[in-house]
């Protein structure tokens, strides 16, 4: 999932944009170099915050190059978590997330990276989290 993809995602529960962006590993996509002058629209991932609040011009060439392939987007408003996963965003709704295959892959990439991501989503995180 490329950075800019900050600028348009929103929570798909509650709306809430834009969302937190934890990444856990991230590569420089080759070849690949961004439209002249390139910019994130309204909220720049990279920087992690909007661009009418930056005094500098944020590199937004790095939001279209770099790639996240493993995270964790979270919704600061209903404290949901959703995992980056081989590259994919998985922004789905509850209902399909407690499927018994999807709450399966998602609670062991939780349990995978227990340790680098903080407790208000290992332990308080929604739908679902490691505390039981
Ligand atoms: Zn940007
Ligand atoms: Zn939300």
């Amino acid at each position: 999932m490329k950075y800019r993809l900050m600028d348009v995602l929103a929570c798909p529960m509650c709306k809430k944009f834009p969302l937190e962006l934890i990444v856990l590993s991230e590569r420089e996509l080759e070849g690949v170099e961004a439209p002249q002058g390139f910019r994130c629209s309204d909220y720049c991932g990279l920087k992690k915050a909007f661009l009418k609040d930056l005094e500098e011009e944020p590199d937004c060439c790095s939001c279209f190059s770099r790639e996240i392939v493993e995270g964790v987007l979270y919704c600061p408003e209903c404290g949901r978590w959703y995992p980056i996963i081989d590259e994919i965003p998985r922004l789905l709704p509850d209902k399909i997330r407690q499927e018994k295959d999807i709450k399966k892959v998602e609670l062991a990439f939780l349990k995978k990276h227990a340790d680098e991501l903080p407790d208000k989503i290992t332990k308080e995180g929604r739908p679902f989290n490691l505390a039981g």
